[in-house]
């Protein structure tokens, strides 16, 4: 359990810094803080990320009062003791080191494991001024050539705080995932807000003096607060994340260098590295993912032996701005210009190489927003609407892009295709065809858009209009409204997707059911009922 010793002053060696426990833990140079903490360092949890064969990402944040700036920490350096052990009560302790947590990264540690063995769990904490954070299960990956019989893994993003509780991440954290995917809107940068857009009052509100975010300082207290909350540490706890990052992380609906409120691109690109160092300090990701300025390479991929490949993309870094003003429009010829793009060419033709060379049973594409075609005309918050309108913020703004991929796709001999998406704050389940215009083209694959963690607040147990939605997108198979994340079962012969729901989260600790589960054969791309 964690706890907060203080750090005893007779205790420290003369003319040194020491911490807590300075007869078994390294004493750190003389520009390192002293480790006196005025309250629990580890208040924003730990987290694993970004599993290999071999290793894993840990991280933590040394923030004792994590609202203020600067987390309540001074500018100095401090020493950060980690150890990973192979049970989890930490007893067999196989490795141990330490990091500096630094004020440029706000006395965040980032810290590569490597040498562990494949396809299993391991457990990690860290250690500051003589307090112990609280324990995490990290997992390696299997080996690139090993057969794994299953994997099972999550998917879940968009949690505005102010939205509901997190009982999504405490029903995560019960899983016991290999790893969850995260597909954006971690945070959400907007000013502070009390009701909802039904002038209801929302169950959790923002401290009074927080501000939209545009500040360095903004972002780390917005995520400060997020990271704060029990049951999201729960989730980092329990397993690696793999994170991406959509629009919220910067500013709703950005795209590429462009401000989505018409500012300059020399004051955008700004905010872009303010919000993207931020984003950093707080994911359990690797060094080569550290921005520099405005640029971060956020896209890679990740092996699941011969099971699975999964290919994390960035759709909002270098895609074009969205056409006819963005929105939910009919009738955008200029989505359908051929040099519309989502990925960009670099990321394009690295997801051909991805494609051809990584070979697996499923190939998975991890990204942020709907893939497939949809018509909203008849979702009840678009009322009046007529005609084929498309969401021009998602793969429907940029459909030449969308054909991209598909053939790169065949190209590859892809056979099982699986998107993963999120964004729209409802549950989708949509089989893509290799030609969106002929229905009686065939299913070459799957695509599973995952609900919101709880952005929209509590939902309902069924989508209004919904037969109107079926009717007008034969391609989508189910729609739900609930808040909640996906549960994927993976073996060499079938995908499993469980569409798990929880019942409210206007209110803390309510369960969590399975909606729908769609099961998708190996070698026979479409959704089954299961
Ligand atoms: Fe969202
Ligand atoms: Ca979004």
């Amino acid at each position: 359990m964690p706890t907060n010793r203080h750090l005893d002053r007779r205790s420290l060696l003369k003319g040194t810094v020491g911490l807590g426990l300075a007869a078994t833990w390294p004493i750190g140079g003389a520009s390192l803080a002293r480790a006196q903490f005025r309250a629990f360092p580890f208040s924003l949890g730990v987290a694993s990320g970004e599993p290999s064969p071999d290793g894993f990402v840990i991280w933590t944040r040394l923030a004792p009062e994590p609202l203020v700036p600067l987390g309540g920490m001074t500018t100095l350096a401090a020493e950060v003791t980690w150890e990973i052990a192979e049970d989890p009560g930490m007893s067999r302790v196989i490795r141990t080191g330490t990091a500096t947590a630094r004020i440029e990264l706000a006395h965040s540690v980032h810290v590569e494991i490597g040498g562990l063995e494949p396809a299993r769990d391991y457990f990690y904490r860290f250690r500051a001024g003589g307090a112990d954070s609280a324990i995490g299960r990290a997992r390696t990956l299997p080996r690139p050539d090993a057969q794994p019989a299953e994997l099972k893994f999550g998917v879940a993003g968009c949690q505005a705080w102010e939205g509901g509780f997190f009982t999504t991440w405490r029903r995560i954290a019960e899983e016991n995932f290999d790893f969850l995917f995260h597909y954006g809107d971690y945070i959400y940068e907007y000013r502070p807000i009390t009701v909802d857009r039904e002038n209801r009052p929302l169950p959790r509100t923002m401290p009074a003096d927080f501000r939209a975010c545009y500040t360095l300082t903004e972002y780390r207290r917005r995520y400060a607060l997020y990271k704060g909350d029990p049951d999201l540490q729960a989730a980092h706890a329990s397993c690696p994340f793999l994170p991406s990052f959509d629009d919220h992380e910067v500013a709703n609906n950005w795209a590429d260098d462009n401000d989505p409120f018409g500012g300059p691109v020399e004051a955008f690109l700004f905010r872009r590295a303010t919000a993207f160092q931020a984003w950093y300090e707080h994911m359990p990701v690797r060094r080569r993912m550290m921005p520099r300025g405005p640029d971060v390479i956020a896209y890679r991929s990740f092996r699941f032996g011969t099971l699975a490949n999964m290919a994390v993309l960035d759709t909002r870094q270098f895609r074009t701005k969205q056409p006819c003003s963005n929105g939910f429009k009919a009738d955008c010829g200029d989505a359908d210009e051929p040099g519309r793009t989502m990925l960009g060419e670099t990321q394009e033709r690295w997801l051909a190489d991805v494609l051809q060379t990584e070979r697996a049973t499923w190939q998975v594409l991890a990204q942020q927003v709907l893939f497939s075609p949809l018509n909203w005309r008849s979702f009840p918050w678009l009322p009046g609407m007529q005609g084929e309108v498309r969401r021009l913020d998602a793969w429907d703004g940029a459909s030449a892009a969308r054909k991209r991929v598909l053939a790169t796709l065949r190209g590859a001999g892809a056979a099982n295709p699986i998107v993963l998406s999120g964004d729209a704050h409802v549950d989708l389940a949509l089989e893509i065809k290799d030609d969106w215009s002929n229905p009686t083209s065939p299913c070459v694959g799957v695509e599973f858009l995952t609900t919101s963690a709880s952005s929209g607040g509590d939902g309902t147990a069924a989508m209004a209009n919904a037969d109107a939605i079926y009717a007008d997108n034969p391609q989508l198979k189910f729609i739900g409204n609930r808040r909640g994340y996906t549960r994927h079962v993976v073996t060499p012969q079938r995908w499993r997707a469980d569409l798990r729901c929880v019942e409210r989260i206007s209110t803390p600790g309510a369960p969590v059911a399975t909606a729908k589960s769609f099961v998708v054969e190996a070698g026979r791309p479409g959704l089954v009922v299961a």
